[in-house]
């Protein structure tokens, strides 16, 4: 019964994963910025991580789990990116290195620092950490500037999150491009690195957000919607593979890294 089981489980992630590189290689064309010349532009799964550690909530992914993602990455070929890399690729079809993959952090707390880091270092991979400005040096929860400097030095990406983590569409024109320009020019000046993507407090953006974010000097911007970047990808609302704890965590990263397409486009992720 159990072996059936497995059977059939290992059936249905052969489907998702052949489905998956049937969508991949169709889609994969997308027109040129003026119109003529049509870019060869491929879908890059960005993952979004928050916590790594032991609190037991949705958002925190145990050290081990996090530990087993960044071996299978390196074991299986992967080259994280940066997000210049990876809006130089959507925008203008400058080419990727094989099986791109970039990882993201949310809210800069302080295990990203004690726990994650050292892991990422281990494997070799970049990541991209989006920070709350205003909350860096300010609340023990979340990393303090000399961390983020040690590893922004060692090529870790610093970005913005904004100042208090507001819902840019709840606020004033003004204040909302308060914590834009605010949060890009703490976080520049303190790691010495220009900051030109944001990803957006509880994913929540509109129309007249994005125009905000384009005033405020940015050159892209991450959602939570789940998908990989690609040809259809907007620049400043770029979905994200979110990685939760679950009982099953490796399965359900495997599923989301190698059959996000699939799994988007049947809406059995979300
Ligand atoms: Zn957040």
């Amino acid at each position: 019964m159990q072996g059936r089981t497995c059977f059939r489980i290992f059936t249905f992630v052969a489907l998702l994963v052949f489905l998956s590189a049937l969508a991949a290689s169709s889609g994969s064309v997308a027109a040129g910025g003026d119109g003529s010349e049509p870019l060869n532009v491929a879908s890059v799964p960005v993952l979004n991580y928050h916590m790594v550690g032991d609190l037991n909530q949705a958002l925190c992914i145990s050290a081990a789990n996090f530990e087993e993602q960044m071996k299978y990455l390196a074991d299986n070929g992967y080259t994280t990116i940066t997000p210049d890399q990876l809006l130089d690729h959507l925008k203008r079809g400058v080419p990727l290195p094989e099986k791109p993959v970039m990882i993201t952090f949310d809210d800069g707390y302080v295990d990203n620092y004690r726990v994650a880091y050292p892991i990422l270092r281990k494997y070799g991979h970049k990541a991209v950490f989006f920070l709350i400005a205003g909350y860096i040096d300010n609340d023990p929860r979340f990393m303090n500037w000399q961390q983020v400097k040690e590893m922004s030095n060692n090529g870790m990406i610093m970005q913005s999150h904004t100042v208090h983590h507001a819902n840019l569409t709840k606020l004033s024109p003004e204040d909302a491009l308060k914590e834009l320009t605010e949060s890009r020019e703490i976080i520049e000046q303190e790691v010495g690195k220009p900051v030109r993507y944001l990803a957006y407090p509880t994913g929540a953006t509109d129309k007249a957000t994005v125009l905000l974010v384009r005033k405020a000097g940015y050159r892209g911007a991450f959602s939570v919607r789940f998908g990989e970047a690609g040809p259809d990808s907007n620049f400043y609302a770029i979905e994200r593979i979110p990685l939760f704890r679950s009982s099953r965590t490796f399965r359900s990263f495997f599923l989301r890294l190698n059959a996000a397409p699939v799994l988007e486009r049947f809406g059995l992720i979300r």
